[in-house]
C-alpha cells in the first residue's frame, strides 16, 4: 500500500467514523497508527463505562458482569510502534445486541397478535403445555410437522385434523401455529365460522381473500360449523382454493367425518372437501391416522416424516 492509498484509506474511515484525524502522518507506518487511533476512539464512544471496573494487577478495564476484558494492549506491527491500551468486547451482549433482541421480540409479539386476533386463547397453546396424557403420536407429528415446516411450506401440504369434539384439535393445531409463528413464519389462526362473518361484512371480499393468501400457514378451525347457506359455501370454497392455487398450507380441524368429508352429495361443500382432502393429510385426533380409500400411498411419505403409522 502507498501512502497516498493510505491517506485515502484514512479518509474513508474518517467519514465512516465521524472521528477528527490525528496529525498528518508523513509515513505509512504512522497513517496505520492514525487509522487505530480512530478505530479506538469509536470504540471509545461506544463504551458502557457503567459496567467496568480497573482490575489493579493488569490496570486495564474489565466487565463487573462477566468479569471479561475490556481493554487489551496492542502493538501495531510496524518498526518503532509503540503499545497501546485498545477498547474490546467482552462476551455480554452490547446495547446493540440487546436493541436489536428488543425489536426482535417486538416484532415476534406483534406477529403473535396478528396471527391470534380473535381466538386471542389460543396463544398460550404451546407443545410445552401438554400434560403428556394426550395421544403422545399425535402431538409428535404435530411438533414434526411444525419443525420441517420449510418443505411443507414448500409443497403445499397442510393437515387436517378431524374427529369428536374436545379431543384437542384445536389445541395441535394453536401449538404447530405458535411453533411455527417462532420460527418467523407468518401464521394465522381463524375459524371458519370467523371467516365467514368477516368475508359477509368485509367490503373488499377479494382483498380479504388475498390478504389470507399471504401467510405462509393458515390455521381454520372447526370446518363446518360455518352458516350454512349456499354464500357461506362459495365464500367458504373460495378461501380454500385460493390457498389451494397459491400452493400455500392449511391446517383444518373439523368435528365432521371421513364419509361427511368423502361421500357428501352436496356439491358446495364437495368442492371445498375435495380440495383439502388433495393438499392435507387426515389425521384422525385419537391417534390412527386413516387412510383415504385409494390414496393411500400418495401420503405415505408424509406420514412417515411425522413419525406416524404407515
Ligand atoms: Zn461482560
Amino acid at each position: 500500500m502507498t501512502d497516498q492509498e493510505l491517506l485515502a484509506a484514512q479518509r474513508r474511515l474518517q467519514k465512516q467514523h465521524g472521528v477528527t484525524p490525528p496529525a498528518p502522518a508523513s509515513n505509512a507506518a504512522a497513517v496505520a497508527e492514525g487509522m487505530l487511533a480512530m478505530v479506538a476512539a469509536k470504540a471509545e464512544a461506544g463504551a458502557e463505562t457503567e459496567t467496568e471496573y480497573l482490575d489493579e494487577d493488569t490496570g486495564l478495564l474489565r466487565c463487573r458482569i462477566c468479569g471479561g476484558k475490556r481493554q487489551t494492549v496492542i502493538t501495531p506491527p510496524f518498526e518503532g510502534a509503540k503499545p497501546r491500551t485498545v477498547r474490546c468486547w467482552c462476551n455480554c451482549p452490547t446495547a446493540q445486541d440487546l436493541a436489536k433482541e428488543k425489536e426482535r421480540q417486538i416484532k415476534m409479539e406483534t406477529a403473535r397478535l396478528v396471527c391470534f386476533q380473535g381466538v386471542e386463547e389460543m396463544r398460550s397453546c404451546t407443545f410445552d403445555k401438554d400434560d403428556g396424557k394426550g395421544d403422545q403420536q399425535l402431538i409428535t407429528a404435530a411438533r414434526l410437522y411444525a419443525e420441517n415446516f420449510k418443505d411443507h411450506l414448500r409443497d403445499g401440504m397442510g393437515l387436517l385434523y378431524y374427529g369428536p369434539v374436545g379431543t384437542g384439535k384445536t389445541f395441535l393445531a394453536a401449538c404447530i401455529a405458535n411453533a411455527v409463528l417462532a420460527q418467523g413464519y407468518r401464521v394465522r389462526m381463524t375459524n371458519f365460522a370467523r371467516v365467514a362473518d368477516e368475508i359477509w361484512t368485509a367490503d373488499d371480499k377479494a382483498g380479504y381473500i388475498a390478504d389470507l393468501c399471504r401467510y405462509d400457514l393458515l390455521m381454520l378451525d372447526d370446518l363446518g360449523a360455518e352458516r350454512k347457506s349456499e354464500y357461506m359455501q362459495e365464500m367458504v370454497y373460495k378461501i380454500v382454493n385460493a390457498r389451494y392455487v397459491a400452493g400455500a398450507p392449511v391446517i383444518v380441524t373439523t368435528n365432521l367425518t371421513t364419509d361427511e368429508l368423502t361421500k357428501t352429495a352436496d356439491i358446495g361443500y364437495a368442492r371445498t372437501y375435495d380440495r383439502l382432502l388433495e393438499k392435507c393429510l387426515l389425521i384422525k385426533v385419537d391417534g390412527r391416522s386413516r387412510r383415504r380409500a385409494g390414496a393411500a400411498d400418495a401420503w405415505g411419505n408424509m406420514r412417515r416424516q411425522l413419525g406416524m403409522e404407515v
